[in-house]
């Protein structure tokens, strides 16, 4: 099996029903040659979900329920019709403290409840500028990514925290750097390692698409701001598919 190709919509805490046209338009100009992600505000999966085109949660508890007010538990997002979670991401561990065992922690949780974890990794802009990029992702990896990871049950999305929302996005060597990282170290410890799907995410727009993706290793996009739009959004799945 090979790494599957994967264009990831994460739309934050952006949108209202009204939105729901946006994924119209995106299933009328969809190519096939590419999976489909979208990542909604929890209060849109259901509506997202039955439209037809695989629906995300943006986190999850690690528990399967409990006094836990405000949470989300995996299992819940997938009876609301989610396959997939967005873990770790980086507005998670700057606003609420995530650290790489909770997100694992909910990757696990994400697993039991059968659904498909996308875990995010990425370094900040210091420690780009300290050198430690590749350490920063190495750690993250490790401590993110569950032993009970596969091919099948996890994606990997390299998104650097100072290129999300910036309009900034690294050189494709750099990219290039910490996807052939990532790849070297999922490929070390998982069977199947060389399948996991691999994004990039950081500032994806309809114009630099194509050219990250001809970036080895380089499997598909979480996209933020330029999903909101099927305007924004098709070109970038189009340049993937
Ligand atoms: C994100 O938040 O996952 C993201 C990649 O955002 P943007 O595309 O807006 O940089």
């Amino acid at each position: 099996m090979a790494a599957r190709k994967l264009a990831a919509g994460n739309w934050k805490m952006n949108g209202t029903r009204a939105a729901l046209a946006e994924i119209d338009q995106i299933l009328t100009e969809a190519q096939p040659g590419c999976d489909l992600l979208i990542c909604p505000p929890a209060t849109l999966i259901h509506a997202v979900a039955t439209k037809g085109i695989p629906t995300g949660g943006q986190d999850c508890h690690a528990n399967p329920s409990g006094a836990h007010t405000g949470d989300i538990a995996a299992d819940q997002l997938r009876d609301a019709g989610a396959s997939h979670v967005i873990l770790g991401h980086s507005e998670r561990r700057t606003d609420h403290a995530e650290t790489d065992a909770a997100v694992a922690a909910k990757a696990v949780a994400a697993h039991q409840a059968g659904l498909i974890a996308v875990i995010c990794v990425g370094e900040t802009e210091a420690q780009r500028d300290a050198g430690e990029t590749l350490d920063v992702i190495a750690a993250q990896l490790a401590g993110s990514v569950p032993d009970c990871a596969t091919a099948a049950n996890t994606v990997l999305a390299y998104e650097p925290v100072w290129a999300i929302g910036t309009g900034r996005t690294p050189t494709n060597e750099q990219i290039a750097e910490v996807h052939a990282l990532m790849r070297d170290r999922l490929s070390a410890r998982f069977a199947d390692g060389a399948d996991m799907t691999l994004l990039y995410g950081g500032s994806v727009k309809p114009g630099n698409a194509a050219d990250i993706f001809a970036i080895p290793h380089v499997n598909g996009a979480l996209v933020g701001g330029a999903s909101l739009k099927a305007s924004d959004f098709s070109p970038i799945i189009a340049a993937l598919a």
